[in-house]
């Protein structure tokens, strides 16, 4: 079963996609069109189904909340910054060598650790997903935000 919102909770699939559990990005007009492999969060009520979650709040911090207490295994599913976030594509280890010229000097010079999505090219290191938004969700979920044990978001 894949995760997937619609535009009506756009901001938490973001969310969903820094925490490191994939969730696609969809637009379907009525529950018959919902896929078959899909699960669905959504606002619109119209969309109710056995395989969507309507969403009763409107802020993204309690849509997340809600999201985590309906579908308890995602906290399971968390990797936090193991996504590329336009992407949704799971990041792949890359080495030091393969980025140099491709990271900003200072960048290159004090970071070990690099990560390449592998459909946009797009290079990720510690730190390079938003601090601020990382905040953000410690302070909603209530627990420090850790990077998969291979990574070293945050650390040096
Ligand atoms: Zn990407």
């Amino acid at each position: 079963m894949r995760l997937a919102g619609d535009r009506t909770v756009g901001r938490l699939v973001k969310w969903l996609r820094i925490l490191g559990i994939p969730c696609e990005l969809i637009t379907v007009k009525s529950k018959e069109e919902i896929p078959e492999d899909v699960f669905l969060l959504t606002r619109a009520t119209s969309l109710a189904s056995a395989r969507s979650l309507v969403l009763p709040c409107e802020k993204p911090a309690a849509q997340l909340r809600f999201v985590l207490e309906k579908l308890p295994h995602l906290w399971e599913e968390m990797r936090p910054f193991s996504l590329c976030l336009p992407c949704n594509e799971r990041l792949e280890e890359i080495s030091k060598e393969e980025v140099f010229g491709l990271v900003p000097d200072h960048v290159y010079e004090t970071q070990r650790r690099f990560r390449r999505c592998p459909r946009c090219g797009r290079i990720y290191w510690p730190g390079s997903h938003h601090s601020l938004m990382k905040r953000r969700l410690e302070e909603i979920l209530g627990r420090p935000l850790t990077a998969d044990p291979d990574g070293s978001e945050g650390r040096s």
